[in-house]
C-alpha cells in the first residue's frame, strides 16, 4: 500500500485553494502527466519544473534603479492620474517616490477600482518590474507584484519561471507550486549518506523546495545540486522498477518450447529470399532463449526495413510447432493489418491458422475469433491492444511479439505475459527505433537484445537532402519530373506544438494545395481523425498505385509498406526527432527506384538543428543517427521522446546524463541484491521512492509474487 505521507500529494491538483475546474484543464496541458494518469495530481505540479528565474533581489532607491532591468522598489503612493474623458487607450498613470526620486507606474487598459485598492494614496507599497526610462523620467508599467510592506513575504526574490499554456499565469502556477511545496513531508533517505555527501545534494524535500522556491539563481539549473539530486532520484526509480520487474520475470519458471522446424521450413521455402546473417542469429538467440526452461524476454533491435517481420513470423512458428499458439501485438491498427498482409501468403503456404484482432472486429465477428482461439484452432492472432481485453483467452500462448514496443506500458507487458496459461509466455519486444545501448538501459533494463545490424541486400540508398521552405516550388518542380517517371511520393506534414486541430488543418491546406498543382485524383490524405475506413482506403489507393501523393500527418510514422513510394517529404523537418526522421525516411528506398528524402526546414536552423539535419544527410545508419541524437540533444530528451511515445524524464537536460545513470543502475542492482524484498529499513525509503516517481508498478510486483 502507498504510504499515508504520500496521500496528499496523490490527491487531486484542485485540493489546492484557488485551483478549481478550469484551472484544471490548463494545467493538464502543461504539465507532464505519466501514462495512465488522467486527472492531475499534486504530485505532478511538484514535476512542473521552472525554466529559470527571474531575479528581483535588486532594491535600489529610485534614484539608482538601471532602466532596463528588474528592481523591487519602495516607494510612496504620490496621486493617481486617470486618463482624461474619452481617452480611454491613454494610461492610468501612477505617481510614486522615495527620498531619492520619482516613479510613474503605468497601467493600460486598467480597472480603475483595482488600481486604487492596490495603490492607496499616502500609503506604501513595494513594486517589482522592469524599469525603464520615458522621456525625462522613469517608469514601470503593470509592475509584476504590488505588495504593502507588512506582505513583503510574497514577494519572491527570485521567482521561478514556468512552462505556461494561454490563459495560465506564471503566478497562478507558482502559488499553486508553493502550496504543493508546504505539503512534502521530511521523508526517510532512500539514498546513500555518503553518496549524497559526496555529491553535496539536499535531501529531496528541500531538493523540490529549492527549485519551486530559489534561495540562489543556480538552484535552478540542470546542473545544480537540487536538480541533480531529483535526476539521480528519478534515474533510481527507473532501474530499481526494471530491475524488480525483471527480478519477477525471471523468479517464475518458464516452459520449453522446442518445435521440430516443419513449419519454419516450409516458410523459408515460400520466402523469395535467404535471411540475411543478423537475422539467422537473431533466429538462433530466440530458439534458444525458447529452448531453455525460463522465460524469454528479448529486444530485437532492428532499424526500418531491416526485417524483423520475418523473424518475428519464424520466431512464431516455434511455438506452433509445438503445439501451443502465439500472439504478435502491434502499436496501430493500420500496422496490425500490415502485418497480416505480410504473413498471410506465408502462412498459407505453411497451413498457419492466422487471425485478426483490432477495435474494429466486433460482434459476431469477434465472438467466432475469440472461440476459435479458445478452442486452439488459431495458431497465431495479430492485432493491437485489443489484445489486451480480458475476454481474450487463447488456448496455450506459448509466445508473444510486441511491435515497436516503446508505445506500450511495461505492465501492458505484463499483462499480456498473463495471457498465458500459467507456465510463462515468452516475450519478444521489437523496436526500430535505433535506441542507444545506455538508452536500452533505461527504457527496457537487463533485457536479452539481438540486434538486426545488415539490410537486406539490394537496397539502395536514400539520398537525403535538407531544403529551406522558400525553395518549395522549385522542390515542386522536381517532383513534377519524378512523377511523370512514375514515382510516388509520401508528404508529411508538420508536427504543430500542443494542437491537434492545426495539425490537421495544415495537412489539408497541404492537401489543397497539392490537389490543385498535381490533380485532384492524383493525390490523397491520410491523418489521424479520419475514420477508420477512410484511412484504409487512402492507405489501400496509394499502395495500388491510384494515388500518387499521400498527404499525411506522422500516422504513417510507423511500419507501412509501399515499395512503390520512393519519395519522401517532411515539412518542417527540424522540428522532429532524429529518430522519428529516420523511421519516416524508413517508408521509401522499399522497391527497385531510386529513393529521396527532401527535408523542408524553416530558416534560419540553429546551430544544433543544422547538425541534426546535416545528420540525416550524411548517414542512413540508425545506430549511427541515435548516438548523435543523444550527444546533440542530452539524455533527457533523446528520440523526441513526446512525439515517440517514449517515457519522459521529469528531470530532463542534465548533462551528466550516463554518469548519473550508470551510478544508479549499479546502485539499484546493489540494492536488490542485498535487500530483493525492499524489506529493509533503506528498502521500505525506496519503495516510496518508486511511488514518488510513478513506478508502484514494480512494488506491486511483490503482492502478485
Ligand atoms: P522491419 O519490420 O524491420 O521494418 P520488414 O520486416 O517489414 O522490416 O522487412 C522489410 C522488407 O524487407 C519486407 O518487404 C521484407 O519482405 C523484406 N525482407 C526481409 N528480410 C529480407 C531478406 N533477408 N532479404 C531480402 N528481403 C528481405
Ligand atoms: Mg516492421
Amino acid at each position: 500500500m502507498r504510504p499515508n505521507a504520500l496521500t496528499p500529494l496523490f490527491a487531486s491538483m484542485q485540493s489546492l485553494s484557488g485551483i478549481g475546474p478550469r484551472l484544471i484543464l490548463l494545467l493538464k496541458k502543461c504539465v507532464n502527466l505519466p501514462a495512465g494518469v488522467s486527472e492531475p495530481r499534486v504530485l505532478d505540479l511538484l514535476w512542473h519544473l521552472p525554466t529559470g528565474v527571474i531575479d528581483r533581489r535588486a532594491e535600489p532607491k529610485v534614484a539608482e534603479a538601471v532602466p532596463g532591468s528588474i528592481a523591487t522598489l519602495k516607494v510612496r503612493v504620490l496621486k493617481h492620474k486617470a486618463p482624461p474623458r474619452g481617452k480611454s487607450r491613454a494610461p492610468y498613470k501612477v505617481l510614486t517616490e522615495d527620498d531619492s526620486g520619482r516613479l510613474e507606474l503605468v497601467f493600460f487598459h486598467a480597472e480603475r477600482k483595482f488600481i486604487e485598492r492596490q495603490l492607496p494614496i499616502g500609503e506604501e507599497r513595494y513594486v517589482s518590474g522592469r524599469v525603464e526610462s520615458y522621456a525625462d523620467h522613469l517608469q514601470m508599467s503593470h509592475p509584476d507584484y504590488i505588495v504593502a510592506p507588512e506582505a513583503r513575504d510574497d514577494l519572491p526574490l527570485l521567482e521561478p519561471v514556468y512552462p505556461l499554456t494561454a490563459g495560465l499565469s506564471g503566478k497562478v502556477v507558482q502559488k499553486a507550486t508553493r502550496q504543493a511545496v508546504d505539503l512534502l513531508p521530511d521523508f526517510a533517505e532512500w539514498e546513500e549518506t555518503a553518496w549524497l555527501k559526496a555529491r553535496g545534494w539536499p535531501n529531496f524535500t528541500d531538493a523540490l523546495k529549492r527549485l519551486h522556491k530559489p534561495v540562489d539563481a543556480g538552484d535552478v539549473s540542470p546542473g545544480g545540486p537540487p536538480w541533480q539530486r531529483l535526476a539521480y532520484d528519478e534515474l533510481l526509480a527507473g532501474q530499481l522498477a526494471l530491475a524488480l520487474v525483471r527480478q519477477s520475470f525471471k523468479s517464475r519458471p518458464g516452459r520449453v518450447v522446442k518445435g521440430d522446424g516443419r513449419i519454419r521450413a516450409a516458410i523459408a521455402d515460400a520466402l523469395p529470399f535467404a535471411l540475411t546473417g543478423s537475422q539467422r542469429t537473431a533466429m538462433l538467440e530466440i530458439e534458444a532463449d525458447m529452448n531453455a526452461p525460463r522465460r524469454m524476454l528479448r529486444l530485437l533491435q532492428g532499424d526500418v526495413g531491416s526485417g524483423k517481420t520475418v523473424v518475428a513470423l519464424l520466431a512464431m512458428a516455434i511455438a506452433v510447432e509445438c503445439g501451443a499458439q502465439a500472439a504478435f501485438m502491434a502499436p496501430t491498427e493500420v500496422l496490425a493489418r500490415q502485418h497480416l498482409e505480410t504473413i498471410a501468403p506465408l502462412a498459407e503456404k505453411a497451413n498457419l491458422r492466422i487471425g485478426l484482432l483490432t477495435g474494429r472486429e466486433k460482434g459476431k465477428i469477434r465472438q467466432d475469433l475469440l472461440a476459435r482461439l479458445a478452442a486452439g484452432e488459431i495458431d497465431i492472432l495479430i492485432g493491437t491492444h485489443a489484445l489486451f481485453q480480458a475476454d481474450v483467452i487463447f488456448k496455450d500462448l506459448a509466445f508473444a511479439v510486441i511491435d515497436e514496443q516503446h508505445r506500450f506500458g511495461v505492465h501492458q507487458r505484463l499483462s499480456l505475459q498473463s495471457k498465458g496459461n500459467g507456465s510463462g509466455t515468452d516475450v519478444l519486444v521489437m523496436t526500430a527505433t535505433p535506441i542507444p545501448r545506455t538508452l536500452v538501459m533505461t527504457h527496457y533494463g537487463d533485457l536479452d537484445v539481438s540486434r538486426l545490424s545488415e539490410k537486406p541486400p539490394g537496397r539502395k540508398p536514400i539520398v537525403t537532402r535538407k531544403i529551406p521552405t522558400d525553395a518549395i516550388e522549385k522542390l515542386i518542380e522536381r517532383l513534377r519530373v519524378q512523377l511523370a517517371e512514375g514515382a510516388q511520393i509520401y508528404w508529411v506534414c508538420p508536427l504543430i506544438e500542443s494542437s491537434e486541430k492545426s495539425e490537421l488543418a495544415a495537412a489539408e491546406e497541404r492537401h489543397a494545395h497539392l490537389s490543385q498543382i498535381f490533380g485532384k485524383e492524383n493525390v490523397g490524405l491520410l491523418h489521424g481523425a479520419m475514420a477508420d475506413k477512410a484511412k484504409d482506403a487512402a492507405m489501400e489507393a496509394f499502395a495500388q498505385g491510384q494515388l500518387k501523393i499521400l498527404v499525411a500527418t506522422t500516422v504513417i510514422e510507423v511500419g507501412v509498406n509501399v515499395p512503390n513510394a520512393n519519395i519522401m517529404v517532411i515539412e518542417h523537418a527540424e522540428r522532429f526527432g532524429l529518430a522519428q526522421l529516420h523511421q519516416l525516411r524508413g517508408r521509401v528506398g522499399r522497391g527497385t527506384r531510386e529513393s529521396f528524402c527532401m527535408l523542408l526546414y524553416k530558416a534560419p536552423l540553429g546551430e544544433t538543428a543544422r547538425q541534426r539535419l546535416q545528420m540525416m544527410e550524411d548517414s542512413e545508419d540508425g545506430f549511427l543517427i541515435a548516438e548523435k541524437d543523444l550527444e546533440l540533444r542530452g539524455g533527457g530528451e533523446v528520440l523526441g521522446a513526446r512525439q515517440s511515445g517514449m517515457p519522459e524524464f521529469r528531470m530532463a537536460g542534465v548533462a551528466n546524463f550516463e554518469e548519473l545513470l550508470a551510478a544508479a543502475r549499479d546502485d539499484a542492482r546493489l540494492v536488490l541484491t542485498n535487500d530483493p524484498k525492499l524489506a529493509g529499513p533503506r528498502g521500505e525509503a525506496l519503495r516510496t521512492l518508486l511511488y514518488l516517481f510513478d513506478c508502484d508498478e514494480a512494488v506491486r510486483l511483490f503482492r502478485a509474487a
